[in-house]
Order: structure tokens, then C-alpha cells, then sequence
């Protein structure tokens, strides 16, 4: 699990207010729920037999003797509160959160134990448009956040009947092939089928080219629905193409499923996920509520931005992850000006400016120096001979010969300087 430093946490702020003015415009609305939950929802939304609830959860005895686990996803979390205070029976719901996960996997680049999600659920909607104005809504906030080089993949997983009848397809075809099978792939055969379509294994991909594919297998409303799909797709301009191996590692999908990859990330490439779950409201208790949603992972995210910022210096990506400097620097040095800048610190934050007051009381130069090293656009001096004289020298630190006496208790026009 990593700390983050003062050094990163500006550009996820810079994240984040980007996410929440892009989910308010959709209207979207955001929900917060906690971080531990008991063992069973995620073993009954997740489902036993995924990787994330099989080998990945942070799960303990609580001093209630209850099975506890941190939260490895949001969705099951946001279904248990939507169910749990009869959110579904006011209509449709359009959420999202952003929050830490946690997942006991083997950290690497774009993977650690404690990971942020960002992610929406649309609950109590079912038509094959929710699906693309969802997946547009993941599109477009990495466009907006000027990340380039990203890939949309899209799937249908079909109806349950669908699924079950490609499973018994494909697990014939493989048990023919079975020791051309990694070990892992071929323990799933019996526990989770599907899941071997996304071996990472090279020798196992090259068989399961040959392998029925899921597509194939869908009936016809199924296939008319991932057609309406690409259809609104295509309407929008959005490109993406057809992987027909894409499954989702969680087993609550249906119909739709979706990936968006990076070529800035290598083996962790994926950015997003998300698709259809028109079963889990139900599964978890509440009512039959057709839902689509997605997480994004923010880390890879930033991976990403950083990635377009050092591609493109003047980028919007770069200044949107560029460190703020302070709208002023004070210089001040000597009893009565220390005082007179602190006073005139507070007046000018007060009116909206960000500054920075030197507390060191050294000498001049030396607060010059970190005048110029705090990217600050101005500087403001003051000494005790000036504290005297109720004067302050404003000066530019980005053009030569731009200085302005000004008086302490006129500190206002220091503003409308500042705004020209
Ligand atoms: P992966 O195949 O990379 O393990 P996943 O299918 O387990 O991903 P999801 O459960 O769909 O991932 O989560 C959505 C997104 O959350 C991922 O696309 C990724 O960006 C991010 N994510 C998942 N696990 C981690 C992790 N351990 N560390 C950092 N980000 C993660
Ligand atoms: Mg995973």
C-alpha cells in the first residue's frame, strides 16, 4: 500500500475536480459508502469462484466474531446501499464514487493492494442506449482529461441462457484439447469457464483462437442488442472495436462488456472496465433492476496523464498536472514588516489569492532566491524601513522593470494589478 506525497496529490485533486464537474453535467450523483462490509456480500455480488474473492480479499473476524472484508469493488457496496435504502423504487438511479479498494494481489506498476476506483452505476435501466451513453461517459472524461493513445473494446456476454449454452460449447471443446491447458486454465474448466478466454498465457491464447466464440452463441434478441449498441456508437463517432474474448472478471455481467486499454501502460493496460449486471440487484435482495457501470482505476489514470503530459508539454494534460504555484510570494524581513506581512497575508488569501509569506526572517537574497523557486508570479517586499512608511514594492517575477509602491492600507490595489 503506498503513502501519497504532497508531490502527487495535486494532480489527483486536479483529477478529481475534472471527474465531478464531468459526472454533474450527466447528472450523475455521487454516493459514498463504507469501506468494510460483511464477507458474504462480496461472496454473493462477486461470486466465490472469481479471482477477487477466491485469492484477493483483505477479509478478518470482526470483535463480533462477523467475517468483515475492505471493500475490493464499489458495485456490490453501492447495490447493498441502493437496496438497503429503497433507492430503486424512486425510479432509475445514476451514481457514482471514488474511493480506495483493496486487493491482496502482487503489487507492480498500475498494481497494488490498496488501489482508487472511480466508477458509476446506472441502476433500472435496460436499453442497449444506457449501455453506449454509459460507455461514452468513461470516453469522454479520459478525453477531457487529454489522455491519449486509449483503445475501446466492447463484448456482448449475452443472456444467462446465452452463457450457459456457449460454457457447455466451450468446456467440450477445451476438455478435447486439455492438455494443451495451463494448469490454471484447466482447474477453471470445472470452477469458472469463461474466465480462460482472459488467460494472460501465450499457448493457451493460440488455442483458444480456433475456440467457439461467444458471439456466435448469443440468440438473436441478444445479437440485435450488441448490434443497437455499436450502432449508437458509431452514431456518436466514438471508435472501438469487437474482442470477442473480452469477459469480465467479476461473474455478474451480461450483454455488454467493456474495456478501455492504454498503449502508455504496458502489461496492466487497462484503464476501465464495466458492463451489464441485470441480475445483482436481485441477487442481493432487492428488486429486479436491469444496471450497467464501469470503474475506472486511478492510478493507472494518472499513469496515463503523466504519460500525455511528457508527450506534449503545453498539453492540456500537462497543465492540468502542473504543480499551482502562489499567486504571491512575500519577501519580509525585520519586526514590524514581519508583522505587517502577516497581516497582509491573511488579507490578500482573504480576497481569493493563493500566497506564500517567507517565515524564515532571513536575509533578503536568500528569500529572493525562494521567491524565484516558488513559480510565483509576483513578489511583495517589505522591510522595516517600509513598514514604516506604510509601503509595500509589489514586483513582477516574470518581466524586468515592472515594480509598484503601494500602501499597506490600500492592500486592495495589490487585486486589481494582480487582475490586469
Ligand atoms: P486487471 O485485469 O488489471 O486485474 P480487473 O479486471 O481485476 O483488472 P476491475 O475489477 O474491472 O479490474 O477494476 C476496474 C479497474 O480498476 C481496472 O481496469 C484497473 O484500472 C483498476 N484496478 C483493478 N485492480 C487494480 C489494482 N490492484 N491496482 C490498481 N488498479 C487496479
Ligand atoms: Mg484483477
Amino acid at each position: 500500500m503506498v503513502d501519497l506525497m504532497p508531490a502527487q496529490t495535486h494532480r489527483w485533486q486536479a483529477v478529481e475536480a475534472v471527474v465531478r464537474a464531468h459526472f454533474g453535467r450527466s447528472g450523475f450523483n455521487e454516493i459514498r459508502t463504507p469501506l468494510l462490509e460483511v464477507t458474504e456480500l462480496f461472496a454473493r455480488g462477486i461470486g466465490e469462484a472469481t479471482d477477487v474473492v477466491g485469492k484477493e480479499m483483505y477479509s478478518f473476524q470482526d470483535r463480533g466474531d462477523r467475517s468483515c472484508t475492505l471493500r475490493p469493488e464499489g458495485t456490490a457496496s453501492v447495490v447493498r446501499a441502493a437496496v438497503q435504502h429503497g433507492l430503486l423504487s424512486q425510479g432509475p438511479q445514476k451514481l457514482w464514487y471514488v474511493g480506495p479498494m483493496f486487493r491482496y494481489e502482487r503489487p507492480q506498476a498500475g498494481r497494488q493492494r490498496q488501489f482508487h476506483q472511480i466508477g458509476v452505476e446506472w441502476l433500472g435501466v435496460s436499453s442497449a442506449r444506457s449501455d453506449a451513453e454509459v460507455i461514452v461517459l468513461a470516453w469522454d472524461l479520459l478525453a477531457s482529461l487529454g489522455v491519449i493513445g486509449l483503445d475501446l473494446q466492447i463484448n456482448s456476454l449475452g443472456t444467462t441462457e446465452d452463457r450457459q449454452r456457449y460454457r457447455d460449447q466451450l468446456v467440450a471443446w477445451l476438455e478435447a484439447r486439455s492438455d494443451h491447458l495451463d494448469a490454471d486454465s484447466r482447474q477453471r474448466l470445472t470452477t469458472n469457464p469463461l474466465r480462460i478466454l482472459d488467460s494472460k498465457n501465450p499457448q493457451t491464447q493460440e488455442l483458444l483462437s480456433e475456440a467457439p466464440t461467444l458471439l456466435d452463441a448469443l440468440c438473436d434478441d441478444s445479437a440485435q442488442r450488441f448490434e443497437a449498441v455499436q450502432s449508437f456508437l458509431v452514431a456518436m463517432g466514438i471508435p472501438f472495436s469487437i474482442n470477442e474474448r473480452l469477459v469480465r472478471g467479476l461473474d455478474y455481467y451480461g450483454h455488454t462488456a467493456f474495456e478501455i486499454t492504454s498503449n502508455q501502460l504496458g502489461a496492466q493496460a487497462t484503464v476501465c472496465g464495466g458492463g451489464r449486471y441485470d441480475g445483482l440487484v436481485h441477487q442481493l435482495g432487492g428488486p429486479v433492476t436491469p444496471s450497467i457501470g464501469w470503474a475506472l482505476g486511478m492510478e493507472r489514470l494518472l499513469l496515463v496523464l503523466e504519460a500525455a503530459a511528457a508527450a506534449d508539454s503545453d498539453g492540456f494534460a500537462a497543465r492540468l498536472t502542473a504543480r499551482k504555484s502562489p499567486d504571491i510570494f512575500i519577501v519580509n524581513r525585520g519586526e514590524q514588516a514581519e508583522t505587517c506581512a502577516l497581516v497582509l497575508a491573511r488579507q490578500l488569501r482573504g480576497a481569493g489569492l493563493s500566497v506564500e509569506l517567507d517565515p524564515s526572517g532571513a536575509a533578503f537574497s536568500k528569500q529572493f532566491k525562494r521567491a524565484d523557486r516558488s513559480g510565483a508570479a509576483w513578489a511583495v517586499i517589505i522591510g522595516d524601513q517600509e513598514a514604516k512608511a506604510d509601503i509595500m514594492l509589489l514586483k513582477s517575477l516574470q518581466s524586468d522593470n515592472i515594480e509598484h509602491h503601494l500602501l499597506l492600507s490600500d492592500w486592495e490595489s495589490v487585486l486589481v494589478i494582480l487582475r490586469d
